[in-house]
């Protein structure tokens, strides 16, 4: 897990980041939307930051330049069940996997024991489809290293 020693420079004015920063995230995520109550979860499948900064002001200008390099629009993303593909403009099935930035103003609590991230403020950056972010399938199937032909057949064979 993350220490502090895993902490570096702000990527926008380098300054040493500390337990209090601010991030810009990639999810893969899935919402199940429940009939009978009207609740929405979501299931974040992978979390990756694209930057940690020391400041809000700092992440959200490396949110504006990361976005505009991918090409995605500033959206504010949404709850679905459908909503609008940030970077084609098609539909994104929230209920299916789907990539969504977000914007993390958090800490990170040190114990001696176990290391926790308390969340201040999360916002919705932008919400994209599958067919716009072709990493999705890998993140959404998680599948270990592809098996080598010697021992798949190895194992059908055990199976036969
Ligand atoms: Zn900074
Ligand atoms: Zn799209």
């Amino acid at each position: 897990m993350n220490t502090m020693a895993d902490f570096n420079n702000c990527p926008v004015c380098n300054k040493k980041l500390n337990n209090h920063f601010y991030s810009f995230d990639r999810h893969v995520e899935v919402a199940q939307y429940s009939q009978d109550t009207g609740d929405t979860a979501h299931t974040v499948l992978r979390s990756e930051p694209i930057a940690e900064c020391c400041s809000s002001e700092c992440a959200w200008s490396s949110i504006f330049s990361g976005l505009a390099e991918r090409g995605i629009k500033h959206t504010g993303g949404g709850v679905g069940p459908i909503e609008v593909c940030a970077k084609c403009g098609g539909p994104v099935d929230m209920s299916e996997p789907h990539v969504s930035y977000v914007y993390h103003d958090q800490t990170l609590e040190e114990q001696p024991w176990l290391s926790s991230i308390t969340v201040h403020y999360a916002e919705g950056l932008a919400d994209v489809c599958v067919r716009c972010d072709g990493d999705v399938a890998a993140d959404e199937l998680n599948l270990p290293e592809p098996v080598e032909d010697g021992e798949i057949s190895a194992e059908s064979q055990t199976v036969a």
